[in-house]
């Protein structure tokens, strides 16, 4: 196996991925923001032995963040990701720089309006504009034949599976399950902004979903009673949380439920300190 290229240039990447797509390779993508954990390493392991040829990228994509939020903060450590990189046997290492991603006058966007309205397109209204703008600039450097998303990130695997379906991109997108800690809280490389006693809290985030989902395996359909339940259980868990959204939608639409008649998503954000988490649960209901 020969040695993992890093790659700064956006068309060298192209150059790259050209070149192995033309040569009737597999390529695999996992597009990340860095600061790697057990949830960016499963899909790097995921992908590796589906592919030929494994790409990962490292990009803080400024154009999916609002204003007042942490995109000079983020948290990287671009040479022990370089070193995971190299364990998990990625071919190429891409970190584009942002000015490199971005020219001057850069003004070509992609928007998925429909899926964009409910939970953190509601909070975050540029977010997705500029994930969706990103994963489409990703997919013709690398060139990929397929890319994997964790569902940690439901919404945002809803908005790059509609945009690949109806912009025609020949690329597979892959969702996988989110990775937890031993106490459930779902990895996220914005964990490491929580004080003790914030992580120690954090682990009822999950617990409030799977509280949720018991009441509806006991037979509640009202979603608002079950919304209430969970937003009492975090006021009295995580009393320092700041409850973005507790909603329960359509997995596929993103659209609120009034019952929960069939699968659906509960969904959840909450601001903890400087972190803002995020986390859900899809629940299929037998009719
Ligand atoms: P990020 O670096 O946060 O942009 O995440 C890069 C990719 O890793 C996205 O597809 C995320 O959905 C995925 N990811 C992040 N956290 C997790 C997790 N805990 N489990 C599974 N996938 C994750």
């Amino acid at each position: 196996m020969s040695a993992m290229l890093r790659i700064q240039s956006p068309q060298s990447m192209q150059e790259l991925g050209l070149a192995w797509r033309g040569q009737g390779l597999r390529v695999g993508l996992v597009p990340t923001m860095g600061y790697w954990h057990e949830g960016h390493l499963s899909l790097m392991r995921w992908a590796r032995e589906r592919c030929d040829m494994l790409v990962a990228s490292i990009f803080v994509n400024p154009t999916q963040f609002g204003p007042g939020e942490d995109l000079e903060n983020y948290p990287s450590d671009i040479e022990r990701d370089s070193l995971l990189a190299e364990k998990c046997g990625v071919n190429a290492l891409f970190t584009p720089q942002r000015d490199s991603m971005y020219l001057p006058g850069h003004g070509t966007w992609v928007t998925v309006p429909e899926l964009t309205k409910n939970l953190c397109g509601r909070s975050r209204p540029e977010h997705f504009k500029g994930v969706a703008t990103v994963v489409c600039k990703l997919f013709n450097l690398v060139q990929p034949t397929f890319a994997a998303f964790g569902e940690k990130d439901w919404q945002q695997l809803a908005v790059i599976r509609k945009m690949t379906r109806e912009l025609d991109m020949p690329v597979r997108v892959e969702g996988r399950p989110i990775v937890r800690e031993a106490d459930g809280l779902a990895m996220s490389s914005r964990n490491v902004y929580l004080t003790p006693g914030e992580r120690a809290d954090a682990p009822h985030i999950q617990k409030g979903l799977c509280l949720l989902e018991g009441m509806i395996r006991a037979g509640e359909r009202d979603c608002a009673v079950l919304r209430l339940a969970v937003q009492e259980y975090y006021a009295v868990h995580i009393p320092s949380g700041n409850l973005d959204y507790l909603e329960l939608v359509d997995p596929d639409t993103i659209e609120t439920v009034e019952r929960a008649s069939s699968d659906i998503l509960a969904a959840v954000a909450l601001r903890l300190g400087k972190a803002r988490l995020i986390d859900n649960k899809r629940i299929t209901i037998e009719k």
